[in-house]
């Protein structure tokens, strides 16, 4: 368990560098969001609850849904720039949505971030993560902070 870290802001553009191709989109936080509140170490894959508020998504799509968290610095920026990511486990049919405010909330740390051989071992991983994120999210201490405030009407 750590935090919970609450974190909204916008989603903003990343790399697109496949992830959606590869089957894990993730929607990263506008950095303004968290910068001041991160200390500079945190990094890290996390699981939590997260929320999109765009009205123009249908309402099931607006609900809190459970998210796996990738907290890290990113090498494209000579690790300058630390990136806030989750990949939302819900299946928002194709639809993107950069500029809608996303709530985060990080509930627990689940494995530090690592390097891997290959696009395979990454993918191989970030599923690992996924499914147990899943599983984690319904133990009764995780799934009460779903009722978060951050969430207001939406938990
Ligand atoms: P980027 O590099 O711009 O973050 P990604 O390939 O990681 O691009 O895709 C992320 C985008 O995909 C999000 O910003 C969002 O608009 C959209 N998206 C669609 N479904 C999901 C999902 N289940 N989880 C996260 N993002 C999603
Ligand atoms: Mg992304």
């Amino acid at each position: 368990r750590v935090g919970p870290y609450r974190f909204a802001g916008k989603v903003v553009k990343g790399f697109q560098r496949g992830s959606k191709q590869l089957g894990w989109p993730t929607a990263n936080l506008d950095p303004a969001a968290f910068e001041k509140q991160l200390d500079a170490s945190t990094e890290g894959v996390y699981i939590g609850w997260a929320s999109i508020a765009d009205p123009t998504l249908p309402e099931e799509a607006r609900a809190v849904h459970k998210a796996i968290l990738s907290i890290g610095w990113n090498p494209q920026f000579e690790n300058k720039e630390r990136t806030v990511e989750a990949y939302i486990t819900h299946d928002f049919q194709g639809r993107d949505f950069y500029d809608a405010q996303m709530n985060l909330l990080v509930c627990a740390f689940i494995r530090p971030q690592a390097k891997f051989e290959s696009f395979q071992h990454l993918i191989d991983a970030i599923t690992a993560d996924v499914e147990f994120g899943r599983n984690a999210l319904d133990t009764p201490e995780l799934v009460e902070l779903r009722a978060d405030g951050l969430f207001g009407a939406a938990a």
